[in-house]
């Protein structure tokens, strides 16, 4: 399966990676807890994974100009 990386703010999608070769626990799960899981994270009927993360555009603007630290941006 793949795992799928798209910002969530402006649809870019950012990285793809092949989800066998990570461990779930080296995506950074273990820091969300069940309801971000749900909120950022899709299966689709293939088995791929979509997270919607922020990419450092987006987070560089709401950083900026929101002062505001997205609770779902995911370190890559
Ligand atoms: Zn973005």
């Amino acid at each position: 399966m793949h795992i799928h990386y798209t910002c969530r703010h402006c649809d870019r999608d950012l990285a793809t990676i092949q989800g066998d070769q990570v461990p779930l626990s080296k995506l950074g799960f273990d820091v969300l807890d069940a309801e971000d899981i749900e909120r950022m994270v899709d299966v689709q009927n293939n088995g791929d994974v979509v997270l919607h993360v922020v990419c450092d555009e987006c987070q560089d603007m709401q950083q900026n100009y929101l002062h505001y630290r997205d609770p779902y941006y995911f370190i890559q």
